[in-house]
Parts: C-alpha cells; sequence; structure tokens
C-alpha cells in the first residue's frame, strides 16, 4: 500500500489491559473482489478513492494484507443476548486500526467477515455478500437520514462460498466506526477485570468519546449520564423513522451512542406499534414499540458494570445509578415528541400536543397507514388515496392540526421546510432492500447503486424518489429477516 492512500493509523485501543483483545492475523481469502465501494466515506476518512480500487487496496479490504501502519486485533466483549448473559467477543471481525482523519477525528476500521478469532465459538468467522450489503445500505440510509451510526467503506466478496442453508458467496465489510466500545465490553470488564482494568476502560471511554467531561467531580457517573442522553437521543431517532433493529441485545448497543450491527433490522412499513421484523425474535422483545424500555434495561446493565466507581458504598452507587437511570425515560420522551411536533410542522410546544400525537398514531394504527407516507402526504399537502385519508375521524384530526398550526406564530412556509427537514421522503424499503440485494447476488450492482443514491438525500423530495416511496406488493404473511451470520 502506498502512502498516497491516505491511511493515517493508529491503535489507541491496544493500550488497553491485554484481556481487552487478542492479537491476530487476518485470515486470507482466495480471490477477493472489490464490489462496492463509498467514495465520500473515503474522502471524509482522508482516502484516496481513486487509490482504493488497486488490488493493494483491495486485499486490504479482504484482510489479505495489513493497511500501512495498521495492526490487528479482535475485541473481547460480552453481552445479554435476549436477555441471557454471554461471553463473546469479536467471532468474524479484525479491527485493522483508527484512522485519524484530516481534521482529527479517529474512527475504527473493522473488517466484518474476516475469519475465525479466538472468539468465534462455533462459527466459521464469515459473513454472506446479501447480509454484508444489507448492512452497507441500511448503516448509509442511516446516516442520510441523520442518525447516529456507523458506516460503510467498502464490500468484497471473497471468491469462497460460505455454508449457511445453503452455499452462500462469502463477503467481507469494511465497517467504519466512532469506536466498537459496546455496553458489552463494560459488560466484560466487570466480570472478568479487575477494578483498575474496569476503570482503565471508563477512562478510555471517557476521553475518547467525552473529552468534555471534567476529570473532577464524579466523572464515572458522569460517563453514565453521557451514554444515556446519547442513547435516548438515539432510541428516538429510530423511533420517529420507523427503524426496527431486532437485536438489540447488549453487545450490540455502543457507548458512543452510534447505531450498529445491522442484522435482522428493517423499516416499518404500516404503522404498527407491534411490528418485530427479526425471525429470531419470537416473542418480540425487540418489537418496535419496546426498543426505548429495551434500551433502558440495557443501559440498567451498563450502570451495574460501573456500580464499583461511582461510589466507595454499594448502596450510594446504586443510589446515585439509579437517580440517572429513571432519568432516561423523560429524556427519550422529551426527545421523541420533540421529533414528532417537528414532523407536524410545529414548533413551540402545547399541552394538548401529546395527545394531538398519540391521535395520530392511533388512527394510523386502525387503518393500517405507511408510517412513512402519511407524513410525506402531510408535508406535501397531498391526499392519500387510502383508507386513513377517507376516514372521517381522520379529517377531524386534520382540522385540529390546521387549528393547532395557526395557533403558532411561525408562517405555514416555515412550517413546512420544518415538516420537510423532518419526514423522510424515501427509506430503505425492505422489498427494495432486498431487490438490490438479489441483483447484486447475481453479478448486478447497478440496482443497489441507484437504491444508494435514492437514499443519499431522503429529505430533499426529488423527483427520481417517488418511485421509491411504494408500497411493497401485499404478501401473505408478515415481513420477516434473518439474522445475517
Ligand atoms: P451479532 O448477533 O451479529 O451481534 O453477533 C453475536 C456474536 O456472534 C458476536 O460475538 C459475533 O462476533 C458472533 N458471530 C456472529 N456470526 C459469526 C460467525 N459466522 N462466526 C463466528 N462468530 C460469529
Ligand atoms: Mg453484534
Amino acid at each position: 500500500m502506498t502512502k498516497a492512500t491516505g491511511w493515517n493509523l493508529d491503535n489507541s485501543y491496544a493500550e488497553l489491559p491485554d484481556k481487552f483483545f487478542s492479537i491476530i492475523d487476518p485470515n486470507p481469502v482466495v480471490s477477493p473482489k472489490l464490489v462496492v465501494l463509498n467514495e465520500s466515506v473515503a474522502t471524509s476518512l482522508g482516502l484516496n478513492a481513486e487509490f482504493l480500487r488497486d488490488e493493494d487496496a483491495v486485499n486490504v479490504f479482504a484482510g489479505n494484507k495489513l493497511p500501512e501502519g495498521g495492526s490487528s486485533l479482535a475485541q473481547a466483549y460480552a453481552g445479554h443476548q435476549f436477555g441471557y448473559f454471554n461471553m463473546l467477543g469479536d467471532g468474524r471481525a479484525l479491527m485493522v486500526g483508527e484512522q485519524i482523519t484530516p481534521d482529527g477525528k479517529r474512527f475504527d476500521i473493522q473488517l466484518k467477515g474476516s475469519g475465525r478469532t479466538p472468539y468465534s465459538r462455533g462459527g466459521d468467522g464469515r459473513a454472506a455478500l446479501g447480509p454484508m450489503l444489507r448492512e452497507y445500505m441500511v448503516s448509509e440510509a442511516m446516516h442520510a437520514l441523520g442518525i447516529p451510526t456507523t458506516r460503510s467503506l467498502a464490500v468484497v466478496t471473497t471468491g469462497e462460498s460460505i455454508m449457511r442453508e445453503t452455499a452462500l458467496p462469502g463477503a467481507i465489510m469494511t465497517r467504519v466506526a466512532a469506536s466498537h466500545l459496546r455496553v458489552g465490553t463494560f459488560e466484560f470488564a466487570s466480570k472478568w477485570g479487575t477494578l483498575d482494568e474496569l476503570k482503565e476502560l471508563a477512562d478510555y471511554s471517557l476521553k475518547r468519546h467525552y473529552p468534555e467531561v471534567e476529570s473532577d467531580g464524579n466523572q464515572y457517573l458522569n460517563l453514565l449520564k453521557k451514554v444515556i442522553e446519547q442513547q435516548a437521543y438515539l432510541i428516538s431517532k429510530w423511533q420517529l423513522v420507523g427503524f426496527i433493529h431486532g437485536v438489540m441485545n447488549t453487545d450490540n448497543m455502543t457507548i458512543s451512542g452510534e447505531t450498529i450491527d445491522y442484522g435482522p433490522c428493517a423499516f416499518m412499513d404500516k404503522y404498527d406499534p407491534l411490528t418485530v421484523f427479526s425471525s429470531i425474535d419470537r416473542e418480540g422483545r425487540y418489537a418496535y414499540a419496546n426498543q426505548p424500555r429495551i434500551a433502558g434495561w440495557n443501559l440498567a446493565r451498563f450502570a451495574e458494570t460501573l456500580l464499583p466507581l461511582l461510589h466507595d458504598e454499594q448502596e450510594e452507587s446504586v443510589e446515585l445509578a439509579q437517580e440517572v437511570l429513571y432519568g432516561f425515560s423523560d429524556l427519550y420522551h422529551a426527545n421523541y415528541f420533540r421529533g414528532m411536533r417537528s414532523k407536524l410542522g410545529l414548533f413551540n410546544e402545547e399541552k394538548e400536543d401529546q395527545s394531538l400525537i398519540e391521535e395520530l398514531l392511533s388512527l394510523m394504527t386502525t387503518y393500517k397507514a405507511d408510517y412513512t407516507n402519511t407524513f410525506r402526504s402531510l408535508t406535501l399537502g397531498e391526499k392519500e388515496y387510502s383508507a386513513l385519508f377517507e376516514a372521517e375521524d381522520f379529517k377531524m384530526w386534520l382540522n385540529k392540526w390546521q387549528e393547532r398550526k395557526a395557533r403558532q406564530s411561525e408562517s405555514i412556509e416555515e412550517s413546512l421546510q420544518l415538516m420537510r427537514n423532518s419526514n423522510p421522503a424515501v427509506i430503505p424499503r425492505n422489498h427494495r432492500v432486498e431487490e438490490a440485494i438479489q441483483a447484486a447476488e447475481n453479478g448486478d450492482f447497478s440496482v443497489l447503486e441507484k437504491l444508494h443514491h435514492v437514499l443519499s438525500k431522503p429529505y430533499d423530495y426529488l423527483p427520481e424518489q417517488e418511485e421509491y416511496t411504494q408500497l411493497p406488493p401485499e404478501t401473505e404473511g408478515p415481513y420477516r429477516t434473518f439474522c445475517g451470520t
């Protein structure tokens, strides 16, 4: 790899105690081929996209060689999966370094699907092309929607087949993240580390993500507060666009507040709070409506890991942690209702707003209205030919909403602009994502590129997006996503 590529790598994580990672070499693959490259991510990282298509760079994306200045490791972590505690770790991912960008930011560069590690348990350490493209597309769409998320730099196929229910083409995705520190990393430290090791992890997290936290005062309590604030913000953003993560295990919740690990995730079409997509979530633990509550549950697991750092007396620690945890729900609701008011073009706050919003959502549930398109139609002032828009009770709601808008001092234009900025014209609808993946699996990446392009400016209301607002054809059963391992 030549210097011209622009790698400027560090590996601060490797300075943590040894038990937090395993140094391992990449596992080479037979014949890597670059299938997707995200030039805008490359540029923002300070990389020269023109060199990233070279054989050398492709070998880096494939884990056949390390980028200049890089070093590879798999991170250790634990986590509560569907409520049960497990030792986990990067079972199929490799960190190859932290890129320092021209503006001084630090991002993990991680290869996902890069082969077995000491944490692979029974797994093969590999990933299939479909799920990697899915993560690529959905994470990039989330970024464009303005939602904190890990990003995707590239996908390569490996030239090897992997066995799932059938043989599938293997692939590796290069993921870019503010860090891969998870609630599960703290659970790991709390269970298997010493107090000093836990402290080192907490100090490292503070320095990396919350440098503004002063070192005097109870900085670990402040770490807890920050993570709670970020997650309350993140989950409200998910709810506002109808995103369902699907596997909100504690190992899939970041300390940075970015969305991570797009497995069986999907966007809701019809508004139904009970929507579950994941085929492995039989009990609906991670249903749309449960996401805020589950986030609170995960944050309680995080708080537990910090107890020894919060106060010398256990009882005092618990009290401190509880007080902050109780705040999560209020923070979340404040963010959510602020976002909902914006979706309805409302600038100020009135006492009755919550019931106005809840009434709309309840009508949307009754009339099985499409979540995104309902807000899109309200933004465009278009009447839809749907059960909702025909319904008398909805017409009454529309009147109430108009009256409410008339009571604010901002103009109609300002209100409409707020709605446009808050209601995406397009989201990555499942049938579109599947269509793009299928075409790609057959060697045609143009469908995916077009979709990526259309989703890159969701608030612009472009004519080319129109076609992507169409609903999926009615199917017999509910849409199901699979874990994507
Ligand atoms: P996830 O559900 O994708 O968050 O993964 C949960 C855990 O399983 C993580 O520790 C992963 O690294 C691990 N894992 C998932 N797929 C594989 C695989 N194919 N081989 C080895 N480990 C895996
Ligand atoms: Mg995970």
